[in-house]
């Protein structure tokens, strides 16, 4: 990992204003910290896959908009908040991963009213910290977000869910940038919501090619603090017994097809325990694949399909990932 001073006029930065940004920047105006060759590994669940040929942290909003309207307009570009439901292909990603956790950090109590509040959270704020904030401000609904180890741009664009809650529920509007950095407002109308899924629909799209969630604001009901802190406890407690939290993974690894469960049928083909190289399908919660030390991502990709391509032929039943795959496989295989 090489670390790039943004604002030295020397060295780095004129790699970076040549190669890079096309020698538009103000160097001075962006105030967030740029790596190159970052390895992925460091900042997925699952611990391990490539690098990320440039890996960029924006001090905040505002910058995040800089940086990206000095971006060439065909640079790939991956937002990430806490990789909890990523896996990179070892052979890394070219383009730009923009890494939001602890960066788009705001949280606060918008509006209170008789019946309940709006608390705004930025993209890169982690979902327990929004659960304990609700809790704190009196406001019920957000509990269920205490056990996800996302963020809430993560649990937006994953509409990430659980114990009969999901993040669009409770969505008024959001904030989105896109890739020339213009900052925008969108309503829940904007998109076509679903389990684990979320796309903005056709009429919203004109024009624009690409854009991520800076931030959502979430309506919330009365509620009890003391009630709130139960249910998180009880919700952790939960987890805990029944997910193989000691071991890297990254969560569900499957959708639940209609009517089923993907751990159920993951089981009944016989594939608790089931390994490739370093990876393996979780004893404890079969829709989980854990990383026991040292699989590669091209391990757990190959797991992945073994798992899928079984299931289809033991039940008719196509499973559909959950977690989202990116970047290119290493050419000679499994990394050393
Ligand atoms: C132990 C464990 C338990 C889990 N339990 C649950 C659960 O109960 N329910 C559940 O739904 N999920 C669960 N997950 C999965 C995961 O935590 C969620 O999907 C979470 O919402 C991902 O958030 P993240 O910030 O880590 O996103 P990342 O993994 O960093 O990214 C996931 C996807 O979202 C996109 N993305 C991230 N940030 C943005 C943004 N700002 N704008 C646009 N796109 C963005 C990424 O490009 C990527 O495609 C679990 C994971 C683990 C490891």
């Amino acid at each position: 990992m090489e670390r790039v001073d943004l604002k030295s006029d020397a060295g780095n930065s004129d790699y970076y204003l040549k190669d890079y940004l096309s020698g538009k920047a103000n160097m001075d105006a962006l105030r967030g910290e740029m790596r190159l060759n970052e390895p992925m590994g460091k900042h997925t669940s699952w611990r391990t896959g490539g690098m990320a040929q440039r890996y960029y942290m924006p001090a905040d909003l505002e910058d995040l908009s800089n940086f990206l309207q000095r971006l060439p307009a065909d640079e790939p570009v991956y937002m990430i908040g806490l990789g909890s439901n990523l896996l990179v292909r070892d052979g890394g990603v070219s383009g730009t991963v923009i890494a939001l956790h602890a960066r788009l950090n705001e949280l606060e109590l918008i509006r209170r009213d008789q019946a309940g509040g709006t608390i705004f959270a930025g993209a890169g704020v982690a979902c327990a910290k929004v659960a304990r904030f609700a809790a704190l401000h009196q406001l019920g609904g957000a509990e269920f977000l205490a056990g996800i180890p996302g963020t809430v741009g993560g649990a937006l664009a994953m509409n990430a869910g659980c114990y009969g809650s999901e993040t669009w529920d409770f969505v008024e509007q959001v904030k989105v940038i896109d890739h020339d950095g213009v900052i925008r407002l969108r309503k829940p109308v904007a998109y076509k919501v679903g389990y684990r899924s979320l796309r903005r629909i056709a009429a919203s799209s004109a024009g624009v090619k690409e854009e991520w969630f800076a931030g959502g604001f979430f309506r919330l009901e009365n509620g009890d603090e003391m009630i709130s802190r139960q249910t998180i406890k009880r919700f952790l407690t939960l987890r805990v017994a029944s997910q193989p939290l000691n071991k890297p993974n990254a969560g569900s690894v499957f959708r639940n097809p209609p009517g089923d469960y993907a751990a159920r049928l993951i089981e009944s083909c016989g594939l608790k325990g089931a390994t490739v190289g370093g990876a393996m399908v979780s004893l404890k919660h079969a829709n989980f694949i854990i990383n026991t030390g040292r699989a590669s991502a091209s391990d757990i990709e190959a797991l992945i399909n073994m798992v899928q391509e079984s299931v289809a032929r033991e039940t008719g039943i196509h499973l559909k990932q959950e977690v989202h795959i990116i970047g290119e496989a290493k050419e000679n295989g499994r990394l050393s």
